[in-house]
């Protein structure tokens, strides 16, 4: 049985109030191996975003469907962390008090709480700032307080969208670092949309690309573990070609 995700034949049209009719998202196919990195890549406005919240269950698709190790996924689907590019934390609660958000809607004791939100700090690099508040920290900092808050829940599956893209190309490297560190500790199966060819290539084992608006899957590109040079090459070059067309 397939233990990832499968996304089968979604489509997504959005009717606006004054008339538009906007067909987002045509007929995609593809599957997210489990414990694995999946990139996403395509050109802005593709229905990236529109396919995480239907993967998410914030949207329903209007035909086609998302499943998860087999079965057909729901509402808010509780498998499902998410990421955005906006960490999005609440200003008026610590570091930890965001971290800890999630655990306490679960009503989880205290004590594990405390536990599972001092870990899951140390694991992304913020021993030390548990009592800081997020417009103390720096964009990068912030974005790993974002990525703790979404794994402290431990998701199964992980929706990243565009989250490293703020950063500068320092801080970008070190992220992308730190997502393959927690991958490998953790092994999430992980969905990544990017528009950055490069980053699809440092981190991800499969390339999805969209074509312009309606999206629709224009290559799926598997990317051999420990490439050389020369593999690299011929991967953005099938990339670039797929961009291109779309
Ligand atoms: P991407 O993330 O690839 O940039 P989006 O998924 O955000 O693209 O958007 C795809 C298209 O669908 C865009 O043209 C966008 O304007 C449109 N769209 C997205 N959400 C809505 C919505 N709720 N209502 C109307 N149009 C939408
Ligand atoms: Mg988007």
């Amino acid at each position: 049985m397939n233990r990832g995700l499968e996304i089968h034949a979604v489509s997504r049209t959005f009717y606006t109030e004054n008339g538009t009719v906007v067909p987002a998202l045509d007929r995609v196919s593809f599957d997210v191996p489990a414990g694995q990195i999946t990139a996403l890549l395509g050109p802005s406005g593709c229905g990236k975003s529109s396919l995480l919240n239907i993967i998410a269950g914030f949207d329903a698709p209007d035909a086609g469907e998302v499943r998860f190790a087999g079965v057909p996924m729901g509402r808010a689907d509780s498998h499902c962390g998410m990421v955005f590019q906006t960490p999005a934390l609440f200003a008026w609660l610590t570091v930890a008090q965001n971290v800890e958000f999630g655990l306490k809607r679960k009503k989880l004791p205290r004590t594990e709480r405390e536990k599972a939100v001092s870990g899951m700090l140390r694991l992304v690099g913020l021993d030390g700032f548990a009592l800081t508040y997020p417009d103390e920290l720096s964009g990068g900092m912030q974005q790993r307080a974002a990525l703790a808050r979404a794994l402290v829940l431990r998701p199964e599956i992980l929706l990243m969208d565009e989250p490293f893209a703020a950063l500068d190309a320092q801080m970008r490297e070190k992220m992308q670092n730190l997502l393959l560190e927690l991958q490998r500790t953790l092994g999430q199966t992980i969905l990544f949309v990017t528009h950055d060819i490069e980053e699809a290539l440092r981190i991800s084992s499969q390339v999805v690309v969209l074509s312009s608006r309606p999206g629709r899957v224009a290559d799926t590109i598997p990317l051999p573990p420990a490439m050389d040079d020369a593999a690299r090459t011929a991967c953005r070059a099938r990339i670039r070609a797929a961009l291109a067309e779309s």
